[in-house]
């Protein structure tokens, strides 16, 4: 049996997400040669997560669009992809990482830690991922220390979008939250993409409320009427020149957990512990 479980192209690039040390291959595991924890392998996937990986190879993801494709087929840029997914086909020069093992995935890691070497990559990919980091500043700076001098990271995330993938959506940035997370990086430009544009945005949202509508028990009517709405009532509505669209109320009315889906933001009561004896 072979002793070398880790990939080639991995061996050179990998380094403990606790420490930053060195890792050797011990047998059919990897340890830190710094802090001595031990990471397990996981279908041939190096898994730097405590308590293993999912495994999720029938699931495939959207097209990552045109652009990065080309990226990928030119194979010019040692390009690290973070939150891969299941893609479509493997590249010789993408380490695909994620936080469960899909079809391609090379690595098993956390965004905020990491496990890779200081400036090794020329490129970093990021869709669709930010929303659903805890904490994307320390995410934003992992990726600024694992590219190299002169790297670049492309991410897409989301501003106007409805709660998905809950628990596990944290954020919906502006722009300008957006730069705040990258402030350590040279932004060349923050741009809106077609999958992003302000038309799917509109399909997006009403395709949410519509569902939310439905799961919080609003009748057949009361659907049909929201439904029948145009976005210029709603609008007069707002500028104070309408009356109430039909299924205002029934919206303003929807149980809590349908409302949290599609609410403009939320009101948050909190209190500090009281002191332990
Ligand atoms: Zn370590």
């Amino acid at each position: 049996m072979s002793a070398s479980p880790l990939a080639p192209r991995l061996a050179g690039i990998i380094a403990c997400p606790a420490c930053r040390g060195d890792v050797r291959e011990d047998g059919e595991s990897l340890q830190c040669t710094q802090c001595e924890q031990t990471f397990e392998m996981q279908n041939g996937v190096p898994v730097f997560l405590t308590g293993g990986a999912e495994v999720a190879t029938e699931h495939s993801s959207n097209a990552i669009g045109p652009h990065f494709e080309e990226m990928l087929k030119e194979g010019k840029d040692f390009i690290l992809h973070i939150g891969a997914g299941g893609s479509p086909q493997r590249f010789p020069n993408c380490v695909e990482f994620e936080h469960k093992i899909f079809r391609h995935t090379d690595v098993v890691g956390d965004a905020h830690q990491l496990p890779f070497r200081e400036g090794v990559f020329d490129c970093v990919f990021a869709l669709n991922v930010f929303e659903h980091l805890k904490d994307p500043k320390v995410a934003a700076n992992e990726i600024f220390r694992v590219l190299k001098p002169g790297g670049s990271v492309a991410i897409h995330t989301a501003f106007l979008q409805s709660l998905h993938e809950e628990p596990h959506h944290y954020y919906n940035a502006t722009e300008f939250g957006v730069r705040e997370w990258f402030s350590s990086f040279r932004i060349d430009a923050v741009n809106v993409t077609g999958n992003f544009g302000p038309g799917v945005m509109l399909a997006f949202l009403m395709s949410n409320v519509l569902a939310a509508a439905q799961a919080g028990g609003a009748t057949w009517p009361e659907q049909l009427r929201l439904s029948d709405t145009t976005i210029g009532e709603w609008a007069e509505f707002w500028a104070g020149r309408g009356e109430q669209p039909p299924g205002f109320q029934t919206l303003q009315s929807l149980p809590l957990e349908d409302q949290k889906r599609i609410a403009a933001g939320f009101e948050m009561i909190a209190r500090k512990p009281a002191a332990t004896a």
